[in-house]
């Protein structure tokens, strides 16, 4: 981080470390405050809500809670634990997109930022991920991926793109914007169970 601070002094950066630390690291993790962080995003364990709420109380960085976040149950219980500063919503982990909607609205009330990566959806999931993001209360940065990133062929049309800019527009076609082609899908499919 140091080498990329001093390379970016001003560019918004952030780190995520998956659950591989302990409570035992906050000292440590505190040397990351200089660095003006963004957001460590799940320092501790998966399971974890409570010993967030004790690192978050020792360091100034925000915290930013992703694999701990199952619906919005354990949003409220960060919140009000305090937990975390932000919240990282991806719906394919909170159990689709009404639970997500709803997660984003009570920490929108209650002033948690949030924000969504994605997982490793095909261009289905990926058109649900970004119409999420534009729901008012995501105001840090979508870490949504081109398409190409991770499929060389997807089964929708069009594939996400980003511009010169680095944005990504919104798909604007009926529904979810995106056209699911049969013919990938067939391509793709290693078991076909027709209903009548
Ligand atoms: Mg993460």
């Amino acid at each position: 981080m140091e080498a990329v601070r001093n390379s970016y002094p001003t560019l918004q950066l952030m780190v995520d470390a998956n659950g591989d630390y302990a409570i035992d690291d906050a000292k440590h993790l505190a040397k990351l405050d200089k660095y003006g962080l963004t957001m460590i995003e799940q320092p501790l364990s998966y399971s974890d809500i409570y010993f967030h709420s004790k690192l978050q109380k020792s360091i100034e960085t925000p915290l930013c809670l992703d694999e701990s976040i199952h619906s919005l149950e354990d949003a409220i219980t960060a919140v009000e634990l305090g937990s975390c500063k932000i919240v990282n919503i991806k719906e394919g982990r909170v159990g689709g997109m009404a639970e997500a909607v709803r997660i984003a609205e009570y920490c929108h009330k209650n002033g948690i930022p949030v924000w969504s990566g994605g997982m490793d959806e095909t261009g289905i999931g990926r058109a649900f991920n970004i119409h999420l993001q534009t729901a008012p209360a995501f105001t840090i940065p979508g870490d949504t991926s081109e398409t190409k990133l991770y499929f060389t062929e997807d089964i929708v049309t069009p594939p996400v793109t980003l511009d010169q800019d680095g944005y990504i527009s919104i798909p604007e076609g009926p529904g979810i914007g995106v056209k699911v082609e049969e013919d990938m899908v067939k391509k793709f499919e290693i078991n076909r169970e027709e209903l009548i």
